[in-house]
């Protein structure tokens, strides 16, 4: 078989024993890889290099395009950005794929039979990073959802489910009070789900699917999520397992791929041969299915459970009486080699059958962009008074073609007119202009009202247009109105 060019990073702490430990397990087991090196993390940091990378590295990841990354140590202070952030921008990596399993009675846990995969989009959300201070007490960071961000992390959700052989995906988002930006989440989960006939569906209001997530995780399967509900309850997920140092995860692109534990470089154990590797060797069996080595996989993941069920442990989940054995990462990773071609006797078996040699593909849909119209805008100003009548009886005659005042809202809650007098107000006023009919109005008519905003003594912040899309109107309406 020839072999497979893999870009490797030993990374910091316990990082180079748990990635020792883990490229000797999956040679053994016959992966057929070629690794190629490079430096990442503290030193490369402390070497001047803000983003903890060097120019190099990024060579060998275009070349190879898969990436296996041990846990590294973001030195303390400002100035330096987050390698996997940079990494997850760089390469494109939209899927953070994270199976979270219970391995009861052999490692200790309140949810026994628990085997869930959180899919959390990776890219947008609020992660976007967009933040904005805009007046002295308001602060505001811009949740962007995207069609084509959307559609990627549903259908691999979806694809995925196919390919590892699992019954349902759920969809967890707030669009009960999100309508357009969780609404679309929600609504392309909806479209791209009906092509799975054989796939049970079914979506939660985050709140109440977190709890019950938290309660019993068992009733779940695959959940997709946009990124920030993910990045909670992906690590929510992993420490009911039983120990965020058992999970791996998958970080993935059109094209390229990166693999981790989920835990971090854990300095205080760094050099003692305590670390227990299993985080970074299931990220490595991840990596095996996606360029295509499943088998290889199977077998690695098969006599890792064997190893749990045999008692083999590391510190982590070393329990008297329980464990036979308190094992170094090294006397671990010899435990699991020592088994491999074994199956586990109580666990549930592995199978990568299916997932064999079948990388994810997903396509995005052919969509005809709709008919946008400007109706209106929104014109946000910077006032310091909590009076909404005195801004209201100020703004209230502007007008421009045929867009004209509809009301004022402040934190999103509608102050006027008729607004409740124990509504507390900030300095961040959006005075709404718009034509009631929905009739277009024109760019011009926009900037003319907000002149007439700054003209009346008023700092304009920003302004935000109201569009319909094929005639439905694309802006949410201030609360109370
Ligand atoms: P951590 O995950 O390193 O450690 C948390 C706790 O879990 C510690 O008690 C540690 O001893 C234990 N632990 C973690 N992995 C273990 C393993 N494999 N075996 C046994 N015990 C393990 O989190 P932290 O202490 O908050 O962060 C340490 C450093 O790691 C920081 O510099 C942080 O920035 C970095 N970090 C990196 C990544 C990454 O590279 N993906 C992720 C998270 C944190």
């Amino acid at each position: 078989m020839t072999k497979r060019p893999i870009t490797v990073a030993y990374g910091d702490g316990i990082g180079p024993e748990i990635m020792e430990a883990t490229l000797r397990i999956i040679q053994a087991a016959g992966a057929a890889i070629e690794i190629e090196t490079i430096e990442i993390g503290e030193k490369v940091y402390l070497q001047g290099n803000t983003a903890g990378i060097k120019p190099e590295a990024w060579d060998s990841l275009r070349r190879t395009r898969v990436f296996l990354k041990a846990p590294i140590t973001t030195p303390q202070g400002g100035g330096f950005k987050s390698l996997n952030v940079t990494t997850r921008k760089m390469l494109g990596l939209f899927a953070n794929v994270r199976p979270c399993n219970s391995y009861y009675p052999f490692v200790k846990t309140k949810h026994p039979t628990m085997d869930v995969v959180i899919v959390r989009e990776n890219e947008e959300d609020l992660y976007a990073g967009i933040e904005h201070q805009q007046t002295d007490e308001v602060v505001q960071c811009l949740k962007l959802i995207s069609r084509p961000g959307t559609e990627k992390i549903i259908r691999y959700a979806f694809e995925y489910a196919r390919q590892y052989g699992r019954k349902k995906v759920t969809c967890f988002t707030k669009d009960n009070i999100m309508k357009l930006t969780d609404g679309l989440f929600h609504k392309i989960f909806d479209q791209i789900g009906a092509e799975y006939p054989e796939l049970e569906k079914e979506h939660w209001i985050v709140d109440i699917g977190a709890a019950k997530l938290a309660d019993t995780p068992e009733v779940f399967d695959v959940i997709v999520m946009p990124n920030l509900y993910g990045d909670i309850l992906s690590d929510v997920a992993a420490q009911i397992a039983g120990s965020v140092g058992l999970a791996g995860s998958a970080n993935i692109g059109d094209g390229f791929a990166m693999f981790e534990a989920i835990h971090g470089s854990a300095p205080r154990r760094a050099g003692q041969n305590l670390a227990n590797p299993s985080g970074l060797l299931l990220g490595a069996v991840q990596m095996l299915v996606h360029i295509g080595q499943g088998d290889v996989a199977e077998k690695v993941h098969n006599a890792w459970l064997r190893t749990l069920e045999d008692g083999v442990h590391t510190y982590d989940i070393y329990e008297e009486g329980k464990s036979r054995q308190k094992a170094g990462t090294r006397e671990f990773a010899d435990a699991v080699i020592a088994r491999l071609g074994q199956k586990p006797a109580q666990l549930k078996e592995v199978s990568y059958a299916n997932a064999v040699g079948k990388t994810i593909q997903v396509k995005l849909t052919e969509h005809k962009p709709a008919k946008k119209e400007l109706v209106g805008v929104d014109v946000f100003v910077h006032w310091p008074s909590r009076d909404a009548n005195k801004i209201g009886e100020a703004v209230k005659s502007f007008k421009a073609g045929n867009m004209e005042f509809s009301m004022i809202t402040n934190r999103g809650v509608k102050v006027y007119p008729n607004g409740m007098p124990e509504t507390f107000c900030t300095d961040h006023w959006r005075c709404r202009y718009k034509n009631e009919a929905m009739k277009p109005s024109t760019y011009a008519d926009a900037m003319a009202i907000m002149k007439q905003v700054s003209d009346a003594g008023f700092d304009v912040i920003k302004t935000e247009n109201l569009y319909t899309f094929d005639g439905v109107p694309a802006f949410s309406l201030g609360q109370g109105q």
